[in-house]
């Protein structure tokens, strides 16, 4: 264990790792991972979905995705790991009025930015989906972006956990981060259960417990962290065969192609912050019931596997990056509010170059300074699954 280093990342899950590559690709290899668990990739990373998608409602997180997919697609070459990339879209069903022109807008919005999404029409969806048994009679409209689709997490996160080793990073797994010491208004040390490192920058990338992390620094980072669900079943007749992820937007209902059965999981609205990942089984008759609605043929499948984890879920939907004013040396990598998977890529960089340059200038990251709470909520990301 290092007993000081130039930087210092607090959790090793996939946006930690990709922040410790970003780093040690510019140079900057003076650097240890924190992880508590004794393996990294365990927290959120590894309960997710997946997916990764252009479609959002805001500007900003639309430009995120944009660069973040333009990443994964160029990964298994530039990192030499597969990550069972399928880029056979987002496909979002819409029930209601003011969901069509919520989502009309969105199209616009993202056409506008560069991304190739289309509004399509219920009797178009056999077009964009072949072959998957949907049942449409209640949907009024869907959209569907073909540049959307689905990855490997465990697959993105090794890429970067072995290329940051390879570039000279280190990473220490079964250490408890249990204080930040902050001195005169800057970052000096981090103290685990065990050692202490000094330091003058440290990241919290802690997932769901960034709120337990940023206290340690004297700072309340606005995150709770929301329980999600998910569920995959054994292969069956009527699984779909491309890998589209199917949304019922208003419900929250989504499932896609897995081992060729299907992954689903679906939000439940009444839920309470907690860091509980047990599986609600009664909610689970409340998704079969949608689920069935949706797409019938599941009806036909066995569960295989059911699972609990938590979205790091920020006030306005909205990741909090950057430096923090009045404590210098500390970055936050925090609330990406379910979307933390596909915006990993792109972080990694703008974190890097926050350190690195002073400020990220691939994307102007400022919207998302944790500043921004100081005037009370403003633009919120609608597009939550
Ligand atoms: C059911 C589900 C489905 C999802 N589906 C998608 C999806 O389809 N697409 C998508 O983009 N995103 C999805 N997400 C969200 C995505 O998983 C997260 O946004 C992302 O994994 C966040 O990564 P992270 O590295 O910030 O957090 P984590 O993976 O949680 O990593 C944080 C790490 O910090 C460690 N840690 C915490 N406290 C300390 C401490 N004090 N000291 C040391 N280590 C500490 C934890 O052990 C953990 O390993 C989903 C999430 C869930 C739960």
């Amino acid at each position: 264990m290092k007993s000081a280093a130039e930087v210092v990342i607090i959790g090793g899950g996939v946006v930690g790792l990709s922040i410790a590559y970003h780093l040690a690709e510019r140079g900057v290899t003076d650097i240890v991972v924190l992880e508590k668990e004794d393996m990294v990739g365990t927290g959120s990373t590894g309960r997710c979905a997946g997916g990764f998608r252009h479609q959002f409602s805001t500007e900003v997180n639309i430009r995120l995705s944009l660069l973040s997919v333009s990443k994964l697609e160029r990964f298994p070459e530039e990192l030499e790991q597969p990550i069972d990339f399928h880029q056979d879209g987002y496909l979002f069903l819409l029930q209601r009025p003011d969901e069509v022109e919520s989502f009309r807008q969105n199209v616009q919005l993202q056409q506008r930015l560069g991304v190739p999404v289309e509004l399509v029409k219920p009797e178009e969806v056999e077009r964009v989906l072949p072959n998957t048994e949907l049942a449409l009679d209640d949907v009024l409209a869907a959209t569907y972006c073909a540049k959307d689709g689905v990855s490997d997490p465990a697959g993105v996160t090794e890429g970067y956990r072995r290329s940051a080793l390879r570039l000279g990073a280190a990473i220490a797994t079964s250490q408890e981060v249990t204080g930040i010491q902050v001195e005169g208004g800057r970052v000096v040390g981090v103290q685990t259960r065990t050692d202490r490192i000094s330091t003058s920058t440290v990241v919290n990338a802690a997932g769901p417990h960034a709120r337990v992390v940023g206290k340690m620094a004297g700072i309340d980072v606005p995150v709770v962290p929301l329980r999600r669900f998910i569920w995959t079943t054994k292969p069956f007749p009527k699984a779909p065969g491309r890998w589209t992820l199917v949304v019922d937007f208003s419900t929250g209902f989504y499932f896609h192609r897995e081992s060729g059965g299907v992954l689903f999981g679906m939000g439940n609205k009444e839920e309470a912050p907690t860091f509980d990942l047990s599986v609600d089984w009664e909610f689970f008759d409340r998704v079969m019931e949608v689920a069935i609605h949706r797409f019938p043929p599941i009806a036909d499948a066995a569960i295989k596997n059911a699972w609990a984890g938590s979205y790091e879920t920020s006030p306005d939907a909205h990741p909090i990056l950057g430096r923090v004013p009045g404590i210098q040396g500390f970055v936050l990598a925090n609330g990406f509010s379910g979307h933390g998977f596909q915006h990993a890529p792109a972080v990694g960089q703008l974190i890097a170059e926050e350190i690195i340059d002073g400020r990220a200038h691939t994307l102007d990251i400022s919207a998302l300074s944790i500043q921004r709470f100081a005037g009370g909520v403003t633009e919120v990301e609608i597009n939550v699954v």
